[in-house]
């Protein structure tokens, strides 16, 4: 039998541990993986794009487990009532090839994107970073708000979103779950004044310049994760000239990043040789440090590692996998359930 794990058992779980500790904990499994890097089968996902949006697969290994993720990117979809990204995912066992656990991702995926984001700004923002801007208030907007909170020690949020309704549903939704002072800013420019942390988490499939020179100050930390697919930017050119630049895996992001628009040889530090220890990070206090984050495999691969440790043995079971009696008599065992 397959371990199967649904959007009911995320909710579950996260109400029994709180967001803010699962988060503390996948950072500590994210870092983990990062630390190994080496160790992983790595390949930029594989894409099937579209008018409407784009349809991804993100396979990894560590040689003893197997994780891919589908997952979607439609910023159309909000206009029809569904979400811009879905996603499920797998994990295998590499010795046998057998799935181990099938898991819903949507949730996931926005807790290791604000989760990974957290880890990142952890390793390269100034330590006594406080306030954030955070620009776009749609489905990642609260796990960020909440990841920086638990990670970093965020007190405040300005929050833009030319979105009204958008923007206050995240202030409701923070003020039942956090201790966050979030307030709704009427542009970009009036969020990011006085901001340590800007995260844009905004969806348009176009080039956009939500973030250009004018909104940043010497010492700041950006954390871009809109930009993630081919003709879909956020960050202006002059931002990303003026900030030393980290990346996940540079094949991947290259194609997908905000660095998409600039030249092919643009000067990039991978992260995980930051969290590794192999390379620096923010040398100065004045240093502008950026996080062209696109999302990779690996930080599918420690999710479902993460929910597997906490929920695998209570999870429930899928008959993905038919059990035999004798593994050659496929056909027997069909006609066996056939009779049933
Ligand atoms: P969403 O559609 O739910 O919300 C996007 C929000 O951005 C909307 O409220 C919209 O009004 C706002 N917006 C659009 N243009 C804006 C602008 N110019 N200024 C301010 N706000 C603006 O999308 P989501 O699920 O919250 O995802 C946000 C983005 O993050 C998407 O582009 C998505 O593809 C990306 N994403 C990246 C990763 C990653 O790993 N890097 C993971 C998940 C999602």
């Amino acid at each position: 039998m397959v371990q199967y794990i649904g959007s009911h058992d995320v909710a579950a779980l996260l109400e029994k541990r709180g967001i803010g500790d699962f988060i503390r904990q996948l950072c500590d499994y994210l870092r983990a993986d990062f630390r190994r890097w080496e160790d992983f089968e790595k390949s930029a996902r594989l894409a099937s794009h579209s008018a409407a949006g784009v349809i991804e697969l993100m396979p990894t290994s560590d040689g003893t487990l197997y994780a891919f993720k589908y997952v979607n990117g439609h910023p159309v979809n909000t206009e029809a009532g569904k979400l811009t990204v879905t996603a499920f995912g797998v994990l295998a066992d590499v010795a046998t090839g057998y799935p181990l656990l099938i898991s819903e991702m949507t949730i996931l995926t926005a807790l290791r994107t604000a989760a990974t984001s957290a880890m990142a700004a952890k390793a390269l923002a100034r330590p006594e970073s406080r306030r954030m801007a955070l620009i776009g208030a749609g489905a990642q907007a609260e796990f960020q708000a909440l990841a920086f909170e638990a990670e970093l020690g965020i007190t405040e949020i300005s929050l833009h979103d030319p979105d009204p309704g958008a923007a206050g549903k995240v202030l409701r939704n923070l003020a039942r779950v956090s201790a966050l002072k979030v307030e709704v800013a009427p542009s970009v420019e009036a969020a990011c004044t006085g901001a340590d942390i800007i995260t844009t988490a905004t969806a348009a499939k176009r080039r956009q310049a939500v973030l250009s020179g004018g909104h940043i100050r010497p010492g700041m930390h950006i954390n871009a994760i809109g930009g993630d697919c081919p003709g879909k930017t956020e960050i202006a050119a002059d931002v990303l000239q003026a900030a030393k630049v980290f990346v996940e895996f540079p094949p991947q992001t290259r194609i997908e990043g905000d660095i998409q628009q600039m030249p092919a040889d643009f000067p990039v530090t991978e992260l995980w040789r930051v969290i590794a220890g192999k390379a620096p990070g923010r040398q100065t206090a004045n240093d502008i440090t950026l996080f062209d984050s696109v999302g990779f495999a690996i930080e599918d691969f420690s999710t479902l590692r993460l929910v597997r440790d906490l929920l695998g043995k209570d999870a429930r079971e899928l008959d993905l996998v038919p059990s035999l009696d004798n593994p050659k008599n496929l056909f027997g065992a069909l006609m066996k359930e056939a009779a049933e």
